[in-house]
């Protein structure tokens, strides 16, 4: 039987529509909210993430700009152009592309921004205010994961969650928010011993390992509810069609495929639900980096 498919784009366009109307009315009140995004070199996958998310502003009457550095900024010249955002009343919130390159010490400038203006949550204040269960600004895949986990009305309390990923944007945050949402939670690494057995105890999966089709139906206990957040670029053909055989055209014309950490074609054989790649959890992203930069605005406008 296969999976139900958790469209992420869908509940993304009702959580933007939702929306709607705060923007406006914080828009009347002469407190347009908006978002300085720094983005710093050109890497390919950057620079597109970044037109997203200021396309999706523009699409909701968010006012967005980006200030670009060149690859070989120094952490200096990355943390002035913070520290410039963090000065402006019409700038609500401050997005730092990440990563940022080598040479620019990214602890140094994450810890910079106003955690009033975190609206990525990888401030240390705003990632404290997590793990004590007080959020403010919690990282926009793992809080966009929980509300379609709520939308399509899946139980969490009670139930058996692995996350396999341990990094501080994805698997960190999305442990604690399932903690907090009273499942029993296992957090998987590169260094777990038995990763496929650990996984059959999920109930719900949630993979954010940055490996193409790493998790298989091996790994999940069937019925499981399963949420790929990988975005891996495939350019090997024979692996880009075995992980999704319907984009044959697309991989021709592209000459790569985006594809998750899950094998999506066995998984969805196995698992109960599964969000794709792509329009799972990628639109989510953005439409919860676009709700914290409206609460960002509403805050700061209520002073
Ligand atoms: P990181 O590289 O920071 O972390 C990857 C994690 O996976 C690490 O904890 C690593 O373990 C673990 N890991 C690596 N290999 C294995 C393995 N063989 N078995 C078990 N665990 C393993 O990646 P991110 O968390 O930033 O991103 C993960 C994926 O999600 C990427 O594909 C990324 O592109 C995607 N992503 C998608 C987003 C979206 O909006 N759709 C947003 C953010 C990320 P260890 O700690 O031991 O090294």
């Amino acid at each position: 039987m296969a999976a139900r498919v958790l469209d992420g784009a869908a509940v993304a366009r009702a959580i933007r529509d939702e929306l709607r109307p705060d923007v406006r009315e914080l828009a009347a009140r002469g407190s347009r909210p908006g978002l300085g995004v720094l983005l710093v070199g050109e890497d390919p996958a950057s620079t597109v993430y970044v037109r997203s998310k200021t396309r999706a502003c523009e699409d909701l009457g968010i006012a967005s700009e980006t200030t670009r550095l060149p690859a070989a900024a120094s952490t200096e010249e990355v943390a002035a152009a913070v520290t410039a955002y963090n000065a402006r009343a019409d700038v609500h919130g401050i997005l730092v592309q990440l990563p940022l390159p080598r040479q620019v010490d990214t602890t140094r400038v994450l810890d910079l921004v106003d955690p009033a203006k975190d609206v990525d949550g990888f401030h240390a204040e705003n990632v404290g205010r997590l793990v004590q269960k007080r959020p403010r600004f919690v990282a926009c895949t793992p809080a966009g994961i929980m509300e379609l986990l709520r939308r399509y009305e899946i139980p969490v309390a009670g139930r058996r969650a692995v996350v396999v990923g341990r990094s501080d944007i994805v698997g960190k945050p999305m442990a604690l928010l399932l903690l907090h949402a009273d499942a029993t939670v296992t957090v998987c690494h590169s260094k777990t011993r038995e990763l496929a057995a650990v996984c059959r105890e999920a109930d719900i999966l949630v993979a954010a390992i940055g490996r193409a089709g790493a998790l298989r139906a091996e790994h999940v206990k069937p019925g499981a509810v399963v949420v790929d957040v990988g975005m891996n670029r495939v350019e090997d053909r024979a692996l880009a069609l075995e992980l999704a055989p319907a984009r044959a055209e697309e991989f021709e014309r592209r000459g790569y495929l985006l594809v998750g950490d899950v094998h999506a074609p066995s998984v969805a054989e196995v698992a109960s639900a599964l969000s794709p790649v792509p329009g799972g959890v990628g639109p989510l992203t953005i439409a919860l980096l676009l709700a914290n930069t409206v609460r960002a605005a509403a805050a700061q406008a209520r002073g």
